[in-house]
């Protein structure tokens, strides 16, 4: 039982880790295009940083666990590649579509380090809870940041519309 869950809970780190990678890329490209929405890219920005906090937390638990960190094969699941080529898309509406992803992914991570939770301590690694504890208040922070923002992109992206119908 201890060993299936720490095998289990090895290869949830890992495709985490590549969870966190599609974050940061993600967040890279937006943070760059989101300039006329100053809210939206500074928020971006601390996320961004978070996130490559949370990516080397996630290399540092791997390591304390004995697993080679540097062999760390990043499965891009198919959900995250989705997200991936939604955010790639150059359209009109990229903050709108982006607000609408990114609320997505900031749940599936959400719901990604609670799994790994549960799975640390069935397999009796009770040390790595604060860090992944750590990693999941920042996702729930950050969805809940664009939860609430939602609107007022909308809002925003429509006066941008609005000035440039006119
Ligand atoms: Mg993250
Ligand atoms: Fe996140």
């Amino acid at each position: 039982m201890a060993n299936t869950a720490r095998d289990l809970l090895i290869v949830g780190l890992r495709n985490a880790h590549g969870m966190e990678n599609q974050a940061e890329e993600l967040m890279e490209r937006q943070a760059e295009r989101s300039k006329d929405y100053p809210q939206v890219q500074a928020r971006l920005r601390t996320h961004l940083e978070e996130t490559r906090v949370q990516k080397q937390r996630l290399e540092d638990v791997l390591k304390s666990l004995n697993e080679n960190t540097s062999t760390v094969k990043d499965i891009a699941m198919s959900f995250m590649g989705n997200m991936a080529a939604m955010a790639h898309a150059i359209a009109p509406d990229e903050i709108l579509k982006n607000a609408l992803a990114n609320n997505a992914f900031e749940h599936y991570e959400i719901a990604a380090y609670k799994s790994l939770i549960a799975l640390a301590r069935q397999a009796g690694e009770t040390r790595l809870l604060p860090i992944l504890e750590t990693s999941l208040k920042e996702e729930e922070q950050m969805a809940a940041w664009v939860d609430a923002n939602l609107e007022n992109v909308t809002l925003s992206y429509l006066a941008h519309r609005t000035r440039a119908a006119a």
